[in-house]
């Protein structure tokens, strides 16, 4: 079923292995999807139970909260994630490197991370205050994880979403936002150049290697498909052979945002890029009966948040009226009715929370990525994500079935 309805989609990439001389390969497939797109899927014979893995790090997982329990030290929080029966949003924060431009508009960095976890955000009021280092306005905020402006593009993944990609396997769902105004650093870390691939791309990379790693007691079925822009009208749809072919594709996706710096703001400041990855996976149960299990995740570069940012009624109601980014509104709305625990969520009010319904507050892992620019040009920007994404953290998502 298509997941948008009166798709607007503008592109779809679907990924399948390469013609492989592997004979594991040989009954790979086409199947023809419900609303009409061709999706090319594969299967592949798997060697051992996933549940090994699975079972290693559950009862590591207890390990080590047993450890914490002893010593009082704080748990990983990726493990907390897994052991958590009502597991909560996980919320990253992620500080760029200050850029040539900003320097020479002779910013000051107003944002340190310390300890790996704590945001420390501090405001200058002039050039004076700053040389006698008055602080004017200021707070502290405490993540999962924050990423200082030298973290690497592997470390963002393996912290934020390398898990996520084992738990599709294993037939759930996951998503991955990316959370900020326009040049905070959101396609850098989602999509990443060719040197440094983004989060999209180590994924889908690792999503390929785990699944032929893994063997006989079931098949996996990978869709992949790049939605950009979903407020944007036609469809196109391109195959891969390989994941460096995946990130050409990308990039080529985002060519309007990575080549054209005064068309990048435009787009990307008001579409969204989703890239979603539907892993069905075929194994039988104790009983010997065939159970499919399906898992999707969603990996999501939002447009820039500048324009959602307003606090104020008056223009929150005229950014509505004006239906600019109302996808974004309708997505602090879902959070706002999630933290406060209301019981009707409103995913209906646009397509980007339609889409991302069973991502948010269902039994999904979820993480956010806040993506931030240390100067203190961008404060009010910086201090209204990281206000966002402080109150993201008090989003839980349902517990998981357990099968
Ligand atoms: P956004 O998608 O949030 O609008 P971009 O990802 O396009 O912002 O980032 C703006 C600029 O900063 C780009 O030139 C990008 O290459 C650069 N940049 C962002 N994050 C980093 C980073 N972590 N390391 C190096 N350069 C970065
Ligand atoms: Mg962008």
């Amino acid at each position: 079923e298509n997941p948008i309805p009166n798709s607007t989609v503008t592109k779809t990439y679907v990924l399948t292995q390469p013609p492989n001389p592997n004979p594991s390969f040989d009954d790979a497939k086409e199947n023809v999807a419900a609303n009409g797109d061709r999706i090319v899927g594969f299967t592949c014979p798997r060697k051992a139970p996933v549940s090994t893995t699975v079972a290693r790090k559950l009862s590591l997982g207890s390990q080590m909260e047993a450890r914490r329990a002893k010593t009082g030290q704080e748990m990983d929080p990726l493990f907390e994630r897994q052991s958590n029966g009502n597991s909560r949003i996980m919320v990253f924060v992620r500080l760029r490197p200050m850029m040539k431009k900003e320097k020479e508009a002779g910013s000051r960095s107003c944002v340190r991370i310390v300890n790996r976890r704590d945001v420390y955000l501090t405001e200058f009021a002039s050039e004076h205050d700053y040389l006698r280092l008055k602080r004017v306005r200021g707070r502290h905020f405490t993540f999962d994880a924050s990423f200082p402006e030298s973290a690497t593009q592997q470390e963002v993944y393996s912290t934020t979403t390398s898990e996520l990609v084992e738990a599709v396997l294993q037939g759930r769902n996951g998503s991955v936002f990316c959370y900020g105004a326009t040049g905070a650093g959101k396609t850098y870390t989602m999509l990443g150049t060719v040197e440094n691939p983004g989060v999209m791309v180590l994924a889908i990379k690792d999503l390929f290697t785990k699944v032929r790693q893994r063997s006989c007691d079931g098949n996996h079925v990978v869709h992949l498909s790049y939605l950009e822009g979903i407020v944007a009208a036609g469809l196109s749809q391109y195959r891969a052979y390989s994941t460096d072919e995946v990130m050409a594709l990308l990039l080529q996706g985002n060519k309007n945002r990575t080549t054209e710096p005064t068309r990048m703001n435009e787009t990307s400041s008001r579409s969204h890029a989703i890239l979603q990855v539907v892993v069905e996976y075929r194994t039988r149960d104790a009983a010997m009966n065939i159970v499919n299990r399906v898992g999707k995740l969603s990996l999501i570069d939002l447009a820039g948040s500048e324009r959602a940012l307003a606090t104020d009624q008056r223009t929150l109601r005229s950014i509505e009226g004006a239906n600019i980014n109302r996808s974004l509104l309708a997505l602090s709305s879902c959070i706002n009715a999630l933290v406060e625990g209301k019981k009707h969520i409103p995913y209906r009010n646009s397509k980007l929370t339609q889409l991302l319904k069973d991502s948010l507050g269902g039994a999904c892992n979820t993480v956010m990525i806040a993506n931030i620019s240390p100067s203190n040009l961008s404060f009010g920007e910086t201090q209204n994500t990281l206000h966002w994404a402080d109150r993201a953290k008090e989003i839980r998502n349902k517990a998981y079935e357990t099968t």
